[in-house]
């Protein structure tokens, strides 16, 4: 099988919760080991920042993820390859191997500062979560009391990312900032790990509408493993809330959309889901409920794929077309 996943928390955990410890031996949910079954593997590993974080705290802890991540291209030489464009993806992904992309779970890493996405960019990330629960310097995350949407700042963050070719993550974002977002992006967005509200009330959830909206962007929505997206009563959330939430976002139309964005080793996974070892259980249930072999591999694996080629494409696009203008 293939996977392709949109989102872990894996080395934000490994870096600062485990000690350093490699990404051979992972966290709680995700290790390069548990993961070597797998034919062709595609990893996001985000680095998370804590909302208190501001300015150079903020930079600091996202440098020191960051650092860590590097490090493991030599810690786990042959296993571990950080990738920044679907040339690497093709180049790495393989048995054995794991074909890292590198993401920012909150956009307080920038620091306020718009010169720092270019940076980010050079330093290989290539999607950034703009906010995670709380507010931030380019905006309001769905658990902010009163939440607005974005901040001039974070309008001007999404502009410098499309020209970029980075994914722009609505995934925590108050529904206002969603809105935001969706008005002024000119490239593909995701939702790189939420489930949908109409099955789950939950601010983290997405509505049909923003759905609908990440669809006609041709984007991309991962199924989030978190029990408490899952189902409203999380202790009851089971490996079947996963194919639910997945056939209710199919049902709106969504086969070049849904895919996977685990969570791993950010919350809490469902009855039946150990880790990345149980995503060859996950793919068989699939089956087993008789979807078909064409659309669990777009779930698992091409939907995500191609949304990145076409973030890629996007940039490559608009910038082809500003030199021939300058
Ligand atoms: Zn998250």
């Amino acid at each position: 099988m293939r996977f392709f996943d949109m989102h872990c928390d894996t080395a934000t955990e490994c870096a600062f919760n485990f000690g350093g410890r490699s990404l051979s031996e992972g966290a709680f949910h995700l290790s390069l080991k548990r993961g070597a079954y797998i034919d062709s593997w595609a990893q996001v590993f985000a680095v998370f920042i804590p909302d208190e974080l501001r300015g150079q705290s903020a930079i600091d802890y996202y440098e020191r993820a960051r650092d860590y991540i590097y490090s493991q291209q030599k810690v786990c030489e042959g296993k571990f390859y950080l990738c920044k464009s679907t040339e690497d993806i093709d180049k790495y992904a393989g048995k054995g191997r794991c074909a890292a992309i590198l993401s920012v779970e909150g956009g307080a890493a920038l620091a306020g500062d718009i010169s720092r996405v270019e940076a980010l960019h050079n330093d290989g990330v290539r999607l950034i979560t703009l906010t995670w629960n709380g507010p931030n310097e380019l905006g309001d995350g769905n658990m902010t009391e009163n939440a607005g949407g974005l901040t001039a700042f974070g309008k001007d963050v999404v502009a410098k990312m499309n020209e970029l070719g980075m994914a722009v993550d609505v995934s925590h974002l108050s529904d206002k900032g969603f809105y935001d977002v969706a008005e002024i992006t000119k490239a593909p967005i995701t939702a790189s790990h939420s489930c949908s509200r109409r099955l789950c009330k939950h601010s983290r959830n997405l509505t049909d509408e923003m759905f609908c909206v990440i669809r006609d962007t041709k984007g991309a929505v991962g199924i989030n493993f978190c029990t408490k997206f899952l189902h409203e009563d999380e202790y009851a959330a089971d490996m079947t809330d996963i194919l639910r939430h997945t056939e209710y976002y199919l049902s709106l139309g969504g086969d070049n959309t849904v895919c996977i964005g685990s969570d791993f080793d950010g919350t809490d996974m469902p009855k039946g889901v150990t880790g990345v070892e149980s995503m060859g259980e996950l793919y068989e249930l699939f089956l087993r409920h008789n979807y078909s072999e064409d659309t669990v591999r777009k779930i698992f694996w091409d939907n995500a794929y191609s949304f990145w080629g076409r973030v890629t494409d996007f940039s490559r696009a608009i910038n082809k077309s500003t030199n021939l203008k300058g």
